[in-house]
């Protein structure tokens, strides 16, 4: 829609100027024709209006559809320019006038095809006032401007295809640093932070009723051993190797998180205690089996995990402290298990303990 209203900003412009060239004398059209081109303008924009209203425009791969714009444009200005005597020179400004829209957002290739287009344009309009008087028709001072127009385009799409890669390039950087924001560098699954937002998102679902949500909080088993014996770059091949193991059997609406150095949290979304419970013995039972490169075959971790359910209109934390009593009574009951800790009942109202 930006772009629309700034096309049709352009063809304001261009109806204002020719109005004014017009009333000035210095353009050969008449007011006649003039009203009917800003007539058949203002269809053309009440169409693509509609096109972009209706989100026909959404079919093509470049919803903006900046190339045709600028075709249409490029054939707007041709008529402004074979109207415009001896004047035509200035007029060359309103190629630019096109080409500017096409910044950020058209490729090098594309920018020479339309460079193309406006210069054989620009031959036929020359071919045609020739035609039409070729007595009064300045040789010398038509070609000088046909090679200014020669050169400058061709070097406007050079430039302009240049600033294209860098929007795209730095797009892309964007890409890399919105996903850095959000993961953890070493085992690639959410940080803490992102954890936050997701927990409160769901807080929100939770408290309007949506729909339930459980948290299931990991911590590896005896890590402090892996790294003392294996060192701790291959530590981290393990916390890799189980976070990503654990990712990829959750459902693709469940998140895993990491919460610490060798702890992670699950984010059960419309999960009541039963499911939370089948979905953390399963992963803790994945964990067991799973075999590590670079470690003797015999070489296994477990994982302890407790579990609880968030209780509508309670402060997160509470339901995490919940989860990591959970946790503690997992370790200390010989851990590689699942605790689960319910909620405290006060009337129908419940609420975490503290
Ligand atoms: P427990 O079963 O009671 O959880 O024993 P544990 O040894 O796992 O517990 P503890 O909290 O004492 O030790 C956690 C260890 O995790 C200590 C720390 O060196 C290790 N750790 C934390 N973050 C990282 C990490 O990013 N990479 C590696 N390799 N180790 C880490
Ligand atoms: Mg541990
Ligand atoms: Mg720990």
């Amino acid at each position: 829609m930006k772009r629309f209203i700034m096309g049709g900003a352009s063809y304001l412009m261009w109806m204002g100027l020719a109005g004014y060239l017009r009333y000035m004398g210095l353009v050969t059209i008449s007011w006649e024709t003039l009203l009917r081109c800003c007539g058949l303008l203002l269809l053309y924009n009440t169409l693509l209006f509609g096109v972009f209203r209706s989100g026909l425009n959404r079919r093509f791969k470049d919803p903006s559809l900046t190339l045709f714009q600028m075709l249409v444009g490029i054939l707007w200005a041709m008529v402004i320019i074979y109207h415009s005597g001896e004047i035509r020179g200035g007029m060359l400004l309103l190629y630019l006038v096109v080409f500017v829209y096409g910044l950020f957002r058209l490729k090098l290739r594309q920018f020479l095809f339309l460079a193309l287009f406006a210069i054989a344009n620009y031959c036929g309009v020359l071919f045609l006032v020739y035609r039409q008087n070729p007595a009064g028709f300045n040789g010398r001072l038509e070609l000088m401007n046909l090679v200014i127009l020669v050169v400058v385009l061709p070097w406007f799409s050079l430039v302009g295809g240049y600033i294209t890669s860098l929007r795209e390039k730095v797009a892309r950087a964007m890409v890399t640093i919105e996903r850095l924001a959000i993961h953890d560098d070493l085992t690639q699954v959410f940080n803490r932070r992102q954890m936050f937002e997701i927990l409160e998102r769901e807080k929100a679902l939770g408290d309007r009723g949506v729909h339930p949500f459980s948290i299931c909080i990991i911590d590896l088993d005896h890590f402090k051993q892996v790294n003392d014996t294996y060192g701790h770059d291959r530590g981290d091949i393990v916390l890799r190797t189980v976070a990503q193991t654990i990712q990829k059997n959750l459902r693709d609406i469940d998140h895993i998180a990491r919460y610490g150095g060798e702890e992670f949290i699950l984010i059960l979304t419309n999960s009541g205690v039963s499911e939370a419970m089948q979905c953390a013995e399963r992963v803790r039972g994945l964990t067991e089996n799973l075999i590590f490169e670079t470690f003797p075959d015999s070489f296994r971790v477990t994982i302890s995990v407790g579990v609880t359910k968030y209780t509508p209109a309670e402060d997160i934390r509470n339901s995490i402290n919940r989860a990591d009593k959970a946790l503690y009574r997992a370790k200390a009951l010989g851990r590689n298990r699942v605790e689960y800790e319910p909620a405290v009942v006060v009337g129908s109202w419940a609420v975490g303990p503290g």
